[in-house]
């Protein structure tokens, strides 16, 4: 079964080469045609358009930044509607609104006979890399089963759970987990420095204990390597807090420290920093509070 992917930024590409090393044979497309070298080196076929690869694929997958942009490439000229074939399946891997991926399922099921399922992930580059992504799904259940050993390439943990929209909440609700982390990180950093005590030190305590998390395992060790490359953009953790906030909005719900955060991300956005990664939000709580953090250690 040939599985088409779309979408080859810094999650898409290690996924679609895991697809190719699970043995599958993957067609591509990228906006930029450029960053298919990789995969296409690894074994994968590009196509011009997302029309022509979705006409030669039996499985859909999108990886794009946000909710207008799988619209587009989906719904767009030359896009996968253009091309899909009744009975194929789309699986949207980006985060979007849980409203968006509604909409996209009801629109292709009712104009073409396809199932979408949308299947945003958690576990960063690094859970990209090595095809060990927590999968959240929702759509069809019979659809689900027929992409799950597609799904299997790409992750450890995959949960079916609920209708279209579902695995979007689910992502939602990890992003509100994943910001408190990244900002209360900044805010140990910036404590420890001015209260004098050894943020290393500090870090390596405490991830034993119960502030133990992923953000505790991963993310320290790069600041301290004075690295705020991505990982994760910014730009996108604010665009996920976005998605949360809209939501909180449409069903009601306070969330008052996430709104905080939101705000945080956004100020990252607006300082030019939104291609750092989610852990350089320790940047704005340098500057509230006038202080650096520990300087990078010598390489
Ligand atoms: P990225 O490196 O910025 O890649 C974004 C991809 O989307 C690129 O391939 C880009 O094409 C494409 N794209 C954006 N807008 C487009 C449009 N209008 N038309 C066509 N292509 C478009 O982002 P990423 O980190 O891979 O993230 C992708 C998705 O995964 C996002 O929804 C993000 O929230 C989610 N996510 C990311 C992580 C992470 O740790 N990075 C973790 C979990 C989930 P070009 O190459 O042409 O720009």
């Amino acid at each position: 079964m040939s599985v088409g992917y779309v979408g080859l930024g810094l999650m898409g590409k290690s996924m679609a080469l895991n697809v190719l090393k699970a043995g599958f044979s993957v067609n591509v497309w990228n906006r930029t045609a450029s960053k298919c070298g990789e995969v296409v080196s690894a074994g994968a076929k590009q196509y011009d358009t997302p029309a022509e690869l979705a006409k030669h694929s039996r499985y859909v997958f999108t990886n794009l930044s946000d909710s207008a942009d799988v619209l587009e490439v989906i719904f767009g000229k030359d896009g996968i509607a253009e091309g899909i074939q009744e009975g194929s399946i789309v699986v949207d891997n980006s985060t979007i609104k849980p409203s968006t991926a509604q909409e996209i399922a009801k629109r292709l099921w009712e104009s073409k006979k396809v199932h979408v399922l949308d299947a945003p992930v958690s576990g960063g580059d690094i859970g990209a890399r090595n095809g060990t992504l927590t999968i959240m799904v929702g759509g069809e259940e019979s659809a689900l089963t027929e992409v799950l050993p597609v799904l299997q390439a790409m992750g450890k943990s995959i949960t079916h759970i609920g209708p279209s929209g579902a695995g979007q909440v689910c992502k939602a609700a990890n992003q509100i987990m994943v910001a408190a982390q990244m900002v209360a990180l900044g805010e140990i950093l910036v404590f420890n420095e001015k209260c004098g005590v050894d943020s290393e030190k500090v870090i390596q305590a405490i991830k034993g204990g119960a502030a133990q998390c992923w953000t505790l395992d991963v993310k320290p060790e790069r600041l301290f390597a004075g690295n705020r490359t991505p990982g994760f953009k910014s730009a996108l953790q604010s665009k996920d807090l976005s998605i949360v906030m809209d939501s909180a909005k449409e069903f009601g719900v306070a969330m008052p420290t996430t709104a905080v955060n939101a705000q945080l991300f956004q100020s990252m956005v607006q300082h030019g920093e939104g291609e750092l990664d989610n852990s350089a939000v320790v940047g704005v709580l340098e500057r509230l509070n006038n202080i650096a953090i520990k300087e990078p250690k010598k390489q």
